[in-house]
């Protein structure tokens, strides 16, 4: 049976990637539904290339995707902002949604298709980061599969006992219950170690946006190549994988791997450690994702163990990427702290390419935030919005006031 799968975010990185892992397979998928918030001109292109049923842009976009639609393509729903989002991602003919939308601002729309019951591929780590522990609630009361489609994460989930999968995709891991029940001793996630990996201390504070956004092994989109940079992405999938498979900070390693070839590991009670290994290209998880269980052609050249030759691994330089353990602490603390890490650093990295703060002040920033509204409540998905928003606000302000103090010693700068 085809499944029709509604890209969120199709235009970006994520979405282009999936849209070519599913072009190589008419006979499993069909496109139903996509969004798109800028690049008006590759959205018309995908409306004319997959046909889908619904389409949803940004304010901006509307009116010149209508006038290409008016011109042979009146069959598809033209839908607008994130309340079409939001439609597409609960419609009740979606199986399968792709949750792609870079930052915050797909925290909505993954919530409704969680809601809606759908089998959700999570790609952007924001909504996970928010949502904690509500997530496995909000799975247990739609019956939503979630599939992690992050590298590292798809690569632990690959690298787990079917039964372990499974209780991971129904949300059903409780805190540790993946270290008793199935035998794990603990994760371990590798990072590249960024574009700074060999540039000395000294270096930091000089580095510019460009810099900062040109990965050397995956190509991103800006907000998360800038995280890897300062390594946040990093510490951002710490709290992700705590998420995903109920486990605690103190469980997860995370070891410099420069080449990318080991997406992650799973270490068991047994001394055996299992990895995944592939060329960094995420069509390779976005393919097992969407197949699992079953698996598919991703169109992704095979990895040629002899020429990718060595793999080395080294331990993170705490003093030069203090994001790392700052994240750790809030995955630890829990509640509003991985919310507030979350918010302040899209707001610390909107700032650092507006020049506006250096990079070696994005952790400063970060931590002024997190001193501030960490003992904030959540309990529920509204007050996760109301403080995101409220963390959001409070920065950019004192941004805008220039009333922001980046004086706190953070370990390193
Ligand atoms: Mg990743």
């Amino acid at each position: 049976m085809i499944k029709n799968v509604a890209i969120l975010g199709a235009t970006g990185s994520i979405g282009t990637s999936a849209l070519e892992v599913i072009e190589k397979h008419p006979d499993r998928f069909a496109i139903w539904g996509l969004t798109s918030h800028t690049r008006t001109g590759n959205c018309c292109a995908m409306i004319k290339k997959f046909k889908p049923k619904m389409v949803a842009v940004s304010s901006e976009m509307m009116s010149d995707v209508a006038g290409f639609l008016t011109d042979g393509f009146g069959s598809v729903a033209l839908l607008e902002g994130d309340q079409g989002i939001n439609t597409i991602a609960a419609a009740e003919e979606v199986d399968i949604v792709i949750a792609g939308i870079s930052g915050a601002a797909g925290f909505a729309s993954t919530v409704s298709a969680i809601r809606a019951g759908k089998k959700v591929l999570i790609a952007n780590k924001e909504p996970l980061v928010m949502l904690g522990g509500l997530l496995r609630q909000l799975v247990a009361e739609s019956g939503a599969q979630i599939v992690p489609i992050d590298s590292e994460h798809n690569a632990i989930f690959q690298c787990l006992p079917k039964a372990a999968q499974i209780d991971c995709m129904s949300g059903g891991i409780d805190k540790g219950q993946i270290l008793l029940r199935h035998g794990v001793r603990g994760i371990i996630l590798t990072a590249s170690g960024g574009p700074f990996l060999n540039t000395p201390l000294e270096g930091m504070s000089d580095i510019t946006p460009d810099q900062a956004a040109a990965h050397p092994r995956w190509a991103m989109g800006r907000k998360i190549s800038i995280d890897s940079a300062t390594m946040m992405n990093k510490g951002l999938e710490i709290v992700e994988a705590c998420v995903l498979f109920g486990v605690s900070p103190q469980n997860i390693e995370v070891v410099v791997h420069p080449e990318s070839i080991v997406h992650s590991f799973v270490e068991y009670l047994d001394g055996s450690i299992v990895a995944q290994l592939a060329n960094p290209d995420m069509r390779v998880p976005i393919a097992a994702a969407l197949a699992e269980p079953e698996r598919i052609e991703s169109g992704v050249e095979r990895l040629d163990l002899v020429r990718a030759g060595q793999l080395n691994f080294q331990n993170p330089d705490d003093r030069k990427f203090p994001c790392l353990a700052m994240a750790r602490q809030a995955a630890e603390a829990g509640g509003a702290a991985p919310i507030v890490l979350n918010a302040a650093n899209e707001i610390a990295v909107n700032a650092f390419c507006e020049g506006r703060i250096r990079f070696t002040d994005i952790p400063n920033f970060i931590h002024c935030a997190l001193d501030k509204f960490c003992d904030l409540t959540v309990d529920d998905v509204a007050s996760i919005t109301r403080l995101d928003q409220l963390v959001r606000e409070t920065l950019q302000n004192r941004l805008d006031t220039g009333t922001i103090s980046l004086q706190h010693a953070v370990a390193g700068y």
